[in-house]
């Protein structure tokens, strides 16, 4: 015990400690994501930088067909572990990385040159090999006087059930030569269009072992000062087959398909620049890509920042304050397994890209859904783009309750023609986006015990900037006709989603500081026993907790706030698959 316990301990120390070395191996593109660049260099022959026009070319010239054909390259490599042969020109993880380099260098000559390729290296012992090289293009955005970097990601490397195994058949094409196809595809895309912020796309190695090379790559932008405004992490997003690692509200049971859901994973609840970056990507879809795809798709931003037990390579980017989120397949065929127990089909020899069932050596059924692949490539690109070309953001203060109005007046950037107002109560979404007509206006929601809201920008094309930080508040707290209404000195509140994830957050409103030894909320079933206590603290104005009750569970269960030992208020919740 004491020796696994030791080894635990190394384990996770060793993910906490920084990788060493860490630059680029192309001068010019470490330039680029410094701001240091003439955009003039890379500019567009034909400059296409209208939104409606970018989204409706992002979407229409994402191929079900490239997508294919990057996936089955990647296979031949046969194993990409991040430990795997580097020597060999046909096999490894070695040739995978010259492969997906030349990729980006052919789409760069396709564009006009505009996209900048490079390696990102540094050392650090995985599995047997002491340094690592990541893969990345830059395209340079047009706006260096507000010089801000979008990346979108994904880990290129793959595992078999060891997770140093480099001599297994480790094709991993759900995960993650599916986010990798994705990533790569979006590259060449989107290089056909102009955007005021730079985009960084970017195959990472090291995640299965430690997510080393996003760690990595958000070092290097801590160290060079680079402005990373949101990342996109791509991991397990072109199955459509539901394992265990599937949650609500999709997979109503194994093995059952669907190629029309994705969920957005994010860290934190109120007041989550993580989570209010999902929403944005989920808005752009609704308001702007929506009307042009064939096939709709629901995008489900789900309360915990991966699936149980598990993660990703969104989490160093948001342990070092950038704003990030993860794509995730609803159905996803993994499993749940804490430790690394997963069977399914991830981490093993069985992540295939397919089978070919009539015996004339082709493939012809798959579990990787090229055509899932390619809306959700049109969902990220579309959102990114977005981010990319909208207006600053900006901030707000509640003015007042007028009767049923919420006044609101917006701060900062305070020029542009309209706002929006995201208002939610009641999921990790939002209820409604509201317009404002200019920098001081009311909205009119229906009435709800709790309001969270968060304001956005809108520039003269209507495109929105990314959302503000979150205020809370009750009716009770602002003036109705003049008079404040009495509220208890805290107050639970219903949890949130409530039914349908696998996670749910739970939070305490404290209205009146108050002293306190312990505070923790008590899951009880309803037989009254306890099943899970966490501890919250209860300082500041919003307190939160996130509640994992994992795949599978189901019921009404209740929850308390208990403090000092004496039970205060209990809620009622659902668990639903
Ligand atoms: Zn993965």
């Amino acid at each position: 015990m004491k020796l696994i316990l030791s080894f635990l301990s190394i384990l996770i120390l060793s993910t906490c400690f920084s990788q060493l070395n860490i630059q680029s191996t192309n001068v010019i593109a470490e330039n680029i994501l410094k701001g240091d660049y003439d955009p003039a260099d890379y500019a567009a022959g034909v400059v296409v930088d209208d939104p409606d026009l970018i989204v409706q070319g992002i979407n229409s010239t994402i191929s079900a067909d490239s997508l294919k054909s990057y996936l089955l390259e990647m296979s031949t490599f046969v194993n990409r572990n991040t430990g795997s042969d580097t020597v060999s020109a046909t096999e490894g993880i070695g040739a995978a990385r010259r492969w997906a380099y030349n990729k980006f260098e052919q789409f760069s000559a396709d564009h006009d040159s505009r996209l900048v390729t490079s390696y990102l290296q540094f050392d650090q012992f995985i599995c047997g090999m002491g340094q690592h090289r990541n893969i990345f293009a830059v395209l340079p955005g047009t706006d260096v006087a507000n010089h801000q970097v979008i990346v979108i990601e994904a880990h290129l490397d793959s595992r078999c059930e060891g997770s140093c195994d480099t001599d297994c058949e480790a094709h991993g094409m759900e995960d993650n030569g599916s986010g990798s196809a994705l990533v790569l595809e979006l590259a060449r895309v989107m290089s056909n269009f102009t955007y005021k912020n730079t985009f960084v796309f970017m195959l990472t190695i090291g995640e299965e072992q430690g997510l080393y090379g996003a760690n990595a790559f958000s070092q290097y932008a801590v160290d060079e000062n680079i402005p990373i405004k949101a990342v996109l992490n791509n991991d397990v997003i072109g199955g459509v087959i539901c394992g265990e690692t599937s949650s609500a509200p999709s997979c109503p049971g194994l093995n059952d398909v669907d190629s029309t859901q994705v969920r957005f994973f994010t860290e934190g609840g109120f007041n989550s620049k993580h989570k209010q970056l999902a929403r944005y990507i989920k808005l752009q879809y609704q308001e702007e890509l929506l009307t042009h795809v064939a096939v709709p798709m629901q995008l489900t931003v789900m309360s915990a920042e991966d699936r149980t037990g598990r993660g990703g390579d969104h989490i160093p980017f948001r342990q070092d304050g950038f704003a990030a989120m993860r794509f995730t397949s609803a159905n996803e065929h993994g499993n749940a397994g804490v430790g690394g127990d997963y069977h399914d089909r991830q981490h093993t020899t069985d992540d295939i890209l397919g089978v070919d069932t009539d015996g004339d050596m082709v493939l012809d059924s798959f579990y990787v859904d090229f055509n899932y692949l390619a809306r959700n490539a049109a969902i990220n690109g579309a959102g990114a783009a977005m981010i990319a070309v909208g207006p600053k953001p900006c901030d707000f203060l509640i003015e007042t309750f007028e009767g049923p109005g919420i006044v609101i007046r917006i701060t900062g950037e305070i020029g542009y023609p309209s706002y929006r107002v995201g208002l939610r109560t009641v999921t990790n979404d939002w209820d409604s986006v509201y317009v404002l007509e200019g920098n001081l206006d009311t909205i009119y929601p229906p009435t709800s015990d709790n309001y969270i809201v968060s304001v956005a920008s809108v520039d003269n094309k209507g495109i929105e900037s990314l959302f503000s930080r979150e205020i809370a508040f009750t009716n009770g707290e602002l003036s109705i006709d003049g008079e404040i209404a009495p509220v208890a000195p805290f107050e639970l509140m219903q949890n949130r989603p409530n039914p349908f994830d696998e996670a749910t957050i739970i939070g305490v409103r404290i209205h009146e500081s108050i002293q306190y030894t312990t505070a923790f909320i008590s899951i009880r079933d309803l037989q009254g026993r306890e099943v899970e206590r966490l501890p919250i603290q209860l300082n500041g104005e919003m307190n939160e907790v996130l509640y994992t009750h994992g795949y599978g569970k189901v019921g009404t269960f209740a929850y308390t706030l208990v403090i000092d030992g004496v039970d205060q208020v209990s809620k009622m919740m659902v668990f639903a698959n």
